[in-house]
């Protein structure tokens, strides 16, 4: 993806899934020098409203409670950039074909149990649903919504739809919801667009040989 006039607020969101595109809020993972869209606590909280894992009240109160807890912040945006990177492995080797390191497994497993206990089950009008207890006052409760969306998605059929984009050095993660499974880039105008240029200056040069 283009990185030009792009954070966190507007990050294109092709993952498919709010944890795919967590992991994407790296770019350029094939490259010497990654772009990191999540430099600051108040990135994370951008992002998280522009994806749509917290309303626009629940910003307004992490914002508050995170007000002037500049190593709270730290920390918290430390052990975001820890879960995504370990997710990014998961689901990297998934997409590979192989199975995710035991170890990740273990990591993943730590967040998430610390998730189970913020989480319940509500009344909606035709049944019930999950929930997450709101803990503004930690931190790290923000990557709770994502934590889930990564277990939803370990657990469900569609994790053999889990993709990586076919430019290398692009390295985002995309679930595949085309019919016949067959989409290879994170973005056809934009990966997939500079793929084919690329063959087509390969042929022209070549036929000059
Ligand atoms: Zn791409």
């Amino acid at each position: 993806m283009a990185d030009q006039k792009k954070h966190a607020g507007n990050l294109s969101l092709l993952g498919g899934r709010p944890c795919l595109d967590f992991i994407n809020t790296l770019n350029w993972r094939g490259r010497k020098r990654p772009t990191e869209f999540l430099q600051t606590y108040t990135d994370l909280i951008a992002w998280s409203q522009h994806v749509g894992t917290l309303s626009r009240q629940a910003v307004r109160r992490v914002t508050q409670k995170s007000k002037s807890q500049r190593s709270k912040q730290a920390r918290a945006l430390k052990r975001a950039i820890y879960l995504r990177e370990t997710l990014y492995r998961i689901f990297s080797s998934l997409a590979d074909g192989k199975a995710a390191a035991n170890k990740d497994l273990e990591t993943f497993n730590q967040f998430f149990s610390k998730t189970m206990k913020n989480s319940k089950i509500v009344k909606i009008p035709h049944g019930y649903k999950w929930d997450l207890e709101e803990d503004p006052a930690n931190l790290e409760w923000i990557l709770s919504p994502l934590i889930r969306s990564a277990a939803d998605l370990l657990v469900s059929k569609e994790l053999k739809r889990v993709k990586k984009c076919g430019d290398p050095a692009c390295g985002w993660l995309f679930l595949d919801t085309s019919r016949n499974c067959s989409r290879r880039w994170c973005n056809m105008s934009d990966c997939g667009n500079r793929a084919k240029a690329s063959r087509f200056y390969k042929k022209k040069t070549g036929k000059r040989k």
